[in-house]
Parts: structure tokens; C-alpha cells; sequence
């Protein structure tokens, strides 16, 4: 894909205050942002399975409703796919940029009074999971396909500081892959024991599938 068709985008200002805070806080539990990962590609899964069952159609109709997680302990790379309904290029801007969450200021709030403490809860309970996988890598890829067979293939960039880059891609199969390669302090969570134990523990509510390497945890 050509520099032309690569557009840039600033992240709203509410946005950098929560990833500045996300990035730079000492007290967290970083594991969390497994369990907010899987929580999206769940929600997704449960989308495009009601566009299935009201008959919509669907791009990669016959692939199973399921989480991918691919791990190298090597490259200390990390990456979740769904074949969840994935997002359009709008909702990619919108969703992962420029509109903050309706708890994004409760939360920015909530850390001030809790001079800068965060623990895993909050990041839940006030819809910033997306951005919690900053706190293991500094740059985060999402390739997309929505279900929608006319949208096309998108790709997101970011460092998660000011800005994100928006592309088209070549993906052609339904869903959403997010990729990263972790901080050297966060290696742990591309060993298949870690990453499994902590799906154990947090992730029992998924009606879905999440196969770790080649097996089904
Ligand atoms: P929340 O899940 O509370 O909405 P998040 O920060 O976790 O907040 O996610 C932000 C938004 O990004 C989601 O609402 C959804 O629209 C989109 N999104 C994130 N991950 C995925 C995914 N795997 N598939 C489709 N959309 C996603
Ligand atoms: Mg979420």
C-alpha cells in the first residue's frame, strides 16, 4: 500500500490523557489486558452471530465463530483473532481514536483521586480495555474485515501516544487480528503456560472456542 493512501489521525485529547495514564502507571495488573481483548473479540462474536441468525449476509459465512490466540516465545510476539464481525473504516476511526468511551473521563477522574493507582477492575468497568494492551507493548497493529461483504479491509497503527495510522489492507477473511510484540518486561505473556492460566481464570463467560497455538484451552 502506497505512503498516499495511508491517512493519519490525532487521537482526542481525553484519549492521550487515558493511554499517558494507562502507559505510565505503576501499580497495574498488567494481565488484565488479556481479558479485555478476549471480552472484544467475544462481543464481536456475539454480533455477527445474530446477523447469522436474522439472515444477514455475511462475509465468510462458513467459518466458525472463534478466538485465535498466536504466540512466539522467540519473537515475543503476541496476537488475538476473531472471526467476529469486525470493524468498518469509520468505526475503526471512531471506536479506536476519536471518540473517547462514555467512561473515559469517569476513569481519568477516578485514577486522579486515586493518585494514579489502577487496578484491573477499573479497566473494565469503565470501557477502556482496548487501550490496556499498551501496558505490555508499544505499538499496536489491528487488520480488520467487517462482516459487511462490500466494506473493505482495514489496518490500524499506533504507539498509542498521539497519533494512529489508518490503511487499506488485504485481509480477506471476516474478523479482527490484533498483533503486537510485547515490552521485554512483559515477555511472559507469550509462554502458552501463562497465557492459558490466566484465559482459565478470567475468561469462563466466553460461549466461544479460544484456541491457544493448535489447542483449545
Ligand atoms: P468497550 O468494549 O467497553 O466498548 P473497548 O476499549 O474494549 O471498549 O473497545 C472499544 C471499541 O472497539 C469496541 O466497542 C468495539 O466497537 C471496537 N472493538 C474492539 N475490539 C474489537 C474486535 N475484536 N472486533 C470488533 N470491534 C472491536
Ligand atoms: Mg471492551
Amino acid at each position: 500500500m502506497s505512503e498516499q493512501t495511508r491517512q493519519q489521525f490525532e487521537f482526542k485529547a481525553e484519549m492521550k490523557q487515558l493511554l499517558h495514564l494507562i502507559i505510565n502507571s505503576l501499580y497495574t495488573n498488567p494481565e488484565v489486558f488479556l481479558r479485555e481483548l478476549i471480552s472484544n473479540s467475544s462481543d464481536a462474536l456475539n454480533k455477527v452471530r445474530f446477523m447469522q441468525l436474522t439472515n444477514e449476509t455475511v462475509q465468510s459465512a462458513d467459518d466458525p465463530l472463534q478466538i485465535k490466540i498466536t504466540l512466539d516465545e522467540k519473537e515475543q510476539t503476541f496476537s488475538i483473532e476473531d472471526t467476529g464481525v469486525g470493524m468498518t473504516e469509520q468505526e475503526l476511526v471512531e471506536r479506536l481514536g476519536t471518540i473517547a468511551s462514555s467512561g473515559t473521563l469517569e476513569f481519568i477522574k477516578q485514577m486522579q483521586e486515586n493518585k494514579g493507582k489502577l487496578d484491573g477492575n477499573m479497566i473494565g468497568q469503565f470501557g477502556v480495555g482496548f487501550y490496556s494492551a499498551f501496558m505490555v507493548t508499544d505499538e499496536i497493529t489491528v487488520e480488520t474485515k467487517h462482516a459487511n461483504p462490500e466494506m473493505p479491509a482495514m489496518k490500524w497503527v499506533s504507539d498509542g501516544k498521539g497519533t494512529f495510522t489508518i490503511e487499506e489492507s488485504d485481509r480477506t477473511q471476516r474478523g479482527t487480528k490484533i498483533s503486537f510484540k510485547l515490552k521485554e518486561e512483559h515477555k511472559e505473556f507469550a509462554e502458552n503456560w501463562r497465557v492459558k492460566s490466566i484465559i482459565k481464570k478470567y475468561s469462563n463467560f466466553v460461549d466461544y472456542p479460544i484456541v491457544v497455538g493448535e489447542e483449545e484451552v
